[in-house]
């Protein structure tokens, strides 16, 4: 069974980010991360994304709110680093606690300023199968993984695990346009195991520790979990139990080490390309 490394394919997802920025003149670009409160998981997501884009030539600056903060607050606040030129792109740290409208600021986002693809706009382009959007990075990031890997895509069956609007249900369109026959399975599909074994390509994203076990998977199957849990010991796990995997499992990503990095590398990428076409739309505008 091969270990589908997210270190090889980020290293790949740098060298394409080296090449935007070749074209992007004047500065580095500038993503904000907004976050508010202090949740363990923001904070450590939040450490991980300033390193990747500091490691990849960009910058970063953090905005953090109070947990309590006032929704009309908050969204006064969140138009600001909208309309900031100096940001290129946003990252905003989800989910938001209750008082604040979180659709309201998923439409107040600028889709060009919008790396996670949280805009219905954006949300819209990928189901239309258009490229000039952005994709939620982590859907995105599965997708870097089969290409990165070598893995065909086209023709074959994608059963995905999980139907969010973060991974599941945007990776079910990516998948699409690349031709794969895609079904979605959640809590209510009925013989979760027998609809998992007719992936070619299976994928996790439930957010269930070991969820799957080898007797969900096909023989010579190609897996992607994308699930980050904390098992009972204390330790990061994904979706995925490896125990016997390798007898059926022609590939495998590896929780951590596998689409979490790559994660972070696409949000890179995302940001390197709002630069660039802010930097294109800037040299016609008025032309
Ligand atoms: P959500 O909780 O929003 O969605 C989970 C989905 O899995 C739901 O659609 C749910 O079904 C389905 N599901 C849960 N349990 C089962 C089950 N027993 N059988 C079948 N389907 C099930 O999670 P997210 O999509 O936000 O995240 C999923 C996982 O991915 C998490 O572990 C998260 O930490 C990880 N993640 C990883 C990222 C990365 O960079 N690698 C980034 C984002 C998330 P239903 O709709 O019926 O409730």
């Amino acid at each position: 069974m091969r270990i589908l490394k997210g270190a090889e394919i980020s290293a790949e997802i740098k060298k394409q980010v080296q090449e935007i920025l070749a074209s992007v003149s004047g500065h580095a670009p500038m993503a904000a991360i907004v976050r508010v409160g202090e949740k363990p998981d923001d904070i450590s997501y939040e450490k991980g994304a300033q390193k990747k884009l500091a490691a990849f030539g960009l910058t970063s600056q953090s905005y953090v709110f109070p947990e309590t903060i006032p929704d009309e607050e908050f969204r006064r606040e969140f138009a600001k680093i909208n309309e900031d030129k100096a940001v290129d792109g946003i990252l905003l740290l989800r989910p938001l606690p209750k008082q604040i409208d979180e659709k309201a600021v998923e439409r107040m986002i600028r889709p060009e300023k919008d790396l996670d693809g949280i805009s219905p706009i954006n949300s819209a382009k990928v189901f239309a199968g258009e490229a000039d959007g952005f994709a939620p990075c982590t859907a995105e990031a599965v997708i870097e993984v089969l290409k990165g890997a070598g893995i065909a895509i086209e023709g074959r069956r994608a059963v995905i695990v999980g139907r969010s609007m973060v991974v599941g249900r945007p990776l079910s369109m990516l998948l699409l346009k690349e031709n794969a026959t895609v079904t979605i399975c959640h809590t209510r599909t009925r013989d979760l195991k027998a609809v998992c074994k007719e992936g070619d390509i299976l994928i996790a994203a439930a957010g269930k520790a070991g969820m799957l076990t080898a007797e969900y998977v096909a023989e010579g199957a190609v897996v992607i979990d994308v699930g980050i849990n904390v098992d009972a010991d204390g330790h990061l796990c994904g979706d995925v139990k490896w125990d016997g995997l390798e007898d059926v499992a022609s590939a495998a990503t590896p929780v951590p080490g596998g689409v979490g990095g790559v994660t972070t590398a696409v949000l890179a990428k995302h940001l390197a390309l709002a630069a660039l076409r802010k930097q294109e739309k800037g040299s016609t505008a008025g032309a």
